[in-house]
């Protein structure tokens, strides 16, 4: 009896929380519109009831004919990194209402026969704007776009893209499997964090990506090729880099940071990510330009020291208090200070040296 009634309990507990999620991953504007045509429908208007439900449905239509209705947001300018190619380097900090949800760097390349973007942006707001910039600086239509890993601001703005009518879309199969998997979650927490209104529309299209394991050859039109290619497991277990070698510039998507710190979550497999970038500085020629997942462009060199020297410190100083036989009071207080004016350090340090030690040791994240 006890257990039926504590199920019960729980399943309306559940219910309750699912009609929460729903009003809250609706669009605002249409779902104000939704409640006012409740209203009429109780008040018995049904004439003007009509009258809204039309102007709802007209409303749902045009936000997917255009795939964003509202204004281009205040981001970043563009920094050109080389000829053609083009970045807008997001914030340092976590995603918030301040910086729209641009806290990585969706980017594009011209080619003969076309634009290609990396990465979708976090929200379609974020993917309007930047095809703003885009039809502002060349007549070329955006024919293909490539996603850097399963992240919301990978991802979010993808819809946006395949409503105004790109069809090449690529990504890590990983990556592609896992944010379908989590869509739902992602799409929320990116609401709650940046803005209901600027990311409500976005759709998961996965089902719309061609998928590649390791890499994939694009042929972009003039004689040129681009390569799309996972290093391997590392930031996340998915990932794409965009490398173009008649241009001398690879898009690295999160394998490479510059500037700001390295932040593990818990799909984060940090030995993995030192295998993936050693293959990275192997295979990429020394003289390549790199736009980094986080930062401003920079070269192979400087874009080494920033991860992969980070990688290795961190591993070797919780190496040692292992060795001594250190807890993770010990793992926590490792001195990291010779990183503390990087961005979001704060937030990261800790739990980056106890994220290494789990992974050393066997324990759960
Ligand atoms: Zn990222």
């Amino acid at each position: 009896m006890k257990k039926t009634l504590t199920h019960s309990l729980l399943w309306s507990a559940i219910v309750a929380a699912a009609s929460i999620t729903n009003v809250v991953k609706a669009d605002q504007f249409v779902s104000g519109f939704e409640q006012y045509e409740q209203q009429l429908l109780q008040a018995g208007e049904t004439s003007v009831q009509q009258g809204v439900t039309t102007y709802i449905n007209e409303i749902k239509k045009l936000e997917k004919q255009y795939g964003y209705l509202g204004a281009e947001l205040p981001l970043p300018p563009l920094t050109k990194v080389t000829d053609g190619v083009y970045v807008m380097v997001g914030s340092q900090i976590w995603h918030n209402p301040s910086n729209f949800g641009l806290n990585n760097n969706p980017g594009f390349a011209i080619f003969e026969d076309g634009v290609f973007v990396f990465n979708a942006g976090a929200n379609p707001a974020i993917a309007y704007t930047l095809h703003q910039r885009i039809k502002r600086m060349t007549n070329k239509p955006v024919k293909w776009l490539a996603v850097e890993n399963s992240q919301g601001h990978a991802y979010l703005g993808a819809s946006y893209w395949v409503d105004v009518g790109v069809r090449n879309l690529y990504s890590n199969a990983t990556a592609n499997a896992d944010f379908n998997d989590a869509f739902d979650y992602i799409k929320d927490e990116w609401s709650r964090a940046v803005s209901h209104e600027l990311t409500g529309t976005a759709r998961n299209v996965t089902d719309r990506f061609i998928t590649f394991n390791e890499s994939m050859k694009i042929d972009v039109g003039g004689g040129e090729t681009v390569e799309l290619i996972n290093f391997g497991a590392g930031h996340t277990p998915g990932s794409a880099a965009l490398y173009i070698p008649s241009r001398k510039l690879i898009f690295a998507g999160d394998l490479a940071f510059n500037e700001r710190m390295l932040a593990f979550f818990p799909y984060t497999y940090t030995l993995g990510w030192m295998d993936s970038y050693r293959k990275f500085v192997k295979t990429i020629p020394a003289d390549t330009k790199v736009i980094p997942g986080h930062g401003t462009p920079t070269d192979m060199k400087t874009a080494e020291r920033q991860t992969l020297g980070y990688l290795e410190f961190l591993h070797k100083a919780v190496e040692k208090v292992v060795a001594a036989g250190g807890r993770q009071q010990q793992i926590e207080e490792i001195d990291q200070s010779a990183y503390k004016d990087r961005p979001v350090y704060e937030q990261t340090h800790r739990n980056n040296a106890v994220h290494v030690y789990k992974e050393l040791t066997g324990g759960d994240f």
